[in-house]
């Protein structure tokens, strides 16, 4: 089994799109991101998975706090945005949920506190204790196969 193989693999599992917000010494930093699960009701918990080279990485551990936004259908550009596919530097404005930084408009805003982290192989996973959530009406931006969908409308990239 090559690298190609198990990517085209795991891109065969279709997901939501989720941009992870923390902020450290007052800035803000977001990455695009699908690795996400739901893990424990009680206590509430979730998961996210960042690869070691990631910028946001380093961010997480020093704050110890991050929220994930699951992003909805008209917010394909801020995915690409977070994602760095778009390049040009874009000005984005965050909402405050439990005082993190959070993403308006999203479908979820899920605010966490740092409960866990495990390196994996070239991921570190992130267990993240949930201390608030805000939620909005609409329908999910979907990823598949490398690329956006929504629930209703053929390929949009
Ligand atoms: P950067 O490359 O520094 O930031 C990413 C982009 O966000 C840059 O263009 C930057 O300008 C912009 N940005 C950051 N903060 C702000 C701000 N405050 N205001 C405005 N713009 C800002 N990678 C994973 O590790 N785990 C995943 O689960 C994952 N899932 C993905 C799912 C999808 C659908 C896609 C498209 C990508 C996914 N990636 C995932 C890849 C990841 O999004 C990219 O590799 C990303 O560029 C890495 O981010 P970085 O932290 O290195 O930050």
């Amino acid at each position: 089994m090559d690298d190609r193989q198990f990517r085209t693999a795991m891109g065969r599992f279709a997901t939501g799109v989720t941009v992870i917000a923390t902020e450290e010494e007052g800035t803000v930093h977001g990455m695009t991101a699908n690795a996400f699960m739901s893990v424990s009701l009680d206590p509430k918990l979730v998961v996210i998975s960042i690869g070691q080279k990631a910028r946001i990485l380093p961010k997480i551990k020093q704050s110890g706090i991050f929220t994930v936004n699951f992003l909805a259908d008209h917010q394909k550009e801020l995915s690409m945005v977070f994602a760095g596919q778009i390049k040009e530097p874009k000005e984005v404005e965050f909402d405050r949920l439990d005082g993190k930084p959070a993403i308006p408009g999203a479908l979820a805003q899920i605010a966490c506190e740092v409960a866990a982290e495990y390196v994996e192989g070239d991921h570190t996973l992130f267990i993240g204790r949930v201390t608030d959530i805000r939620l909005e009406e609409g329908e999910p931006l979907i990823f598949y196969s490398g690329r956006y969908r929504s629930l209703t409308a053929e390929p949009t990239v």
